[in-house]
């Protein structure tokens, strides 16, 4: 029967097909028990398409992409296309749908879990409970602003340069889906910047405050430097809920607030583009990690991450919190009951059970049973 849900699976390489195969069985378990079912195409990306077709993604598979409700996406990359033409690499076919689908929300969600929290480097009073979101604007600023290049100038120096350029829409569609967002959370919003220095910055500041007056003033919103925020997201991280960021700052701060909760193996991402008529946002799922080459074909791979990024793909793109809700504290139990990933064998390990990748996917699901 048509599920009127559709959605694209883009496993890509290395340990990508790994953990798309164990949330393979939770969408089966979904679909079983509570009916949450999905027409799904699976297609190649990265150098899995590569290999076939002669490029990272297909005008087939892009198309496929911009008309599907949600996109699935694993990892991309590895030491075998090192050398492939740099249009050809495969982190290129991502690149391509980001541009193509125009996401440009990129939603990093921090969250320590209890089990976890020795994991962190940093004190476990400073990062227990810890739960907060960072939105990145990913399709402009200093990483696509032009001019860039590079050049001999006048004394005969070699120059390069780059242009960080923001317009007004541009600033208020990513805030706005901070508000959003902030209201379904703690209702409140950290706006990061350099207005100091910067007149990208000053923009950004008086957009935010001009946005949040006209529609948001329910939410609370702050506004704060992005390089006192870097310090800030060490000394005192559970004082944010929604931070957002411009896409240079935002890339930095979700990376620095990603190792807040301790392993790669478990953060999720999701990046969103604008509602259409219906409301519906084109939008993307992935782990941050990459395709790990080093563990590989080996069993070894965490597929929470990956699994947590199901999971914000039904809160986001299908309205199904309740689901989303039960897979993630399916994820904290297995956690709790002490089953341990390679990656997460860190601090004190007493009790706990090492185990590979399918039988991390096995205990979710069991445990999703037992949530039932
Ligand atoms: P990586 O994230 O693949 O791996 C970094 C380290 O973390 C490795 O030691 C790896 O074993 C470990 N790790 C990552 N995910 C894990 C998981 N789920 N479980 C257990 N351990 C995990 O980053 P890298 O090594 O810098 O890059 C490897 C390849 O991935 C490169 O080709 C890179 O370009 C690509 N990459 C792709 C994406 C993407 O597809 N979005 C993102 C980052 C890197």
């Amino acid at each position: 029967m048509a599920s009127n849900r559709n959605l694209l699976v883009l496993p890509g390489d290395g340990i990508g097909p790994e953990v798309m195969n164990e949330v393979r069985k939770i969408i089966a378990w979904m679909g079983k028990k509570r009916a949450v079912g999905f027409d799904i195409t699976e297609d190649l990306v990265g150098g899995a398409a590569l290999d076939k077709h002669g490029t990272p993604i297909t005008d087939a598979t892009t198309k496929i992409a911009l008309e599907a409700d949600a996109v699935l996406f694993g990892s991309v990359g590895g030491p075998k296309w090192d050398t492939a033409d740099f249009s050809k690499k495969p982190e290129r076919g991502l690149l391509r749908l980001r541009k193509e689908m125009d996401l440009f929300a990129n939603l990093r969600p921090a969250k320590v879990f209890d089990a976890l929290v020795d994991a962190s480097s940093l004190k476990p009073e400073i990062v227990k409970g810890l739960d907060i979101m960072i939105i990145r604007e990913l399709t402009s600023g200093v990483y696509f602003g032009e001019p860039r290049g590079r050049h001999t100038n006048a004394k005969g120096e070699v120059e390069a340069f780059d242009t960080q350029r923001y317009t007004t829409p541009e600033i208020r569609r990513v805030c706005a889906v901070a508000f959003e967002l902030a209201r379904k959370r703690k209702n409140k919003v950290l706006s990061a910047e350099k207005a100091n220095v910067m007149y990208t910055g000053v923009l950004w500041r008086e957009e935010a405050t001009k946005l949040h007056k006209e529609s948001y003033s329910d939410v609370q919103l702050s506004h704060m430097y992005a390089d006192a925020l870097a310090m800030q997201l060490l000394r005192a991280p559970k004082d944010f809920d929604v931070i957002v960021t411009d896409n240079l700052f935002g890339d930095i701060l979700s990376d620095e607030a990603s190792m807040l909760t301790g392993s790669l193996g478990l953060l999720p991402s999701a990046s969103l583009g604008a509602p259409d008529a219906t409301g519906r946002r084109k939008a993307l799922y992935e782990p941050i990690h990459g395709s790990a080459p080093d563990i590989a074909g080996k069993g070894l791979a965490n597929p929470i991450a990956q699994t947590l990024s199901y999971a914000m793909m039904l809160r986001y793109s299908f309205d199904l919190g309740k689901d989303a809700d039960m897979v993630e504290l399916a994820v904290e139990n297995v956690l709790k009951a002490g089953y341990r990933t390679g990656d997460l064998l860190v601090g004190n390990t007493d009790g706990v059970k090492k185990v590979g990748t399918q039988e991390m996917g096995d205990a979710i699901v069991k445990e999703l049973d037992r949530l039932a």
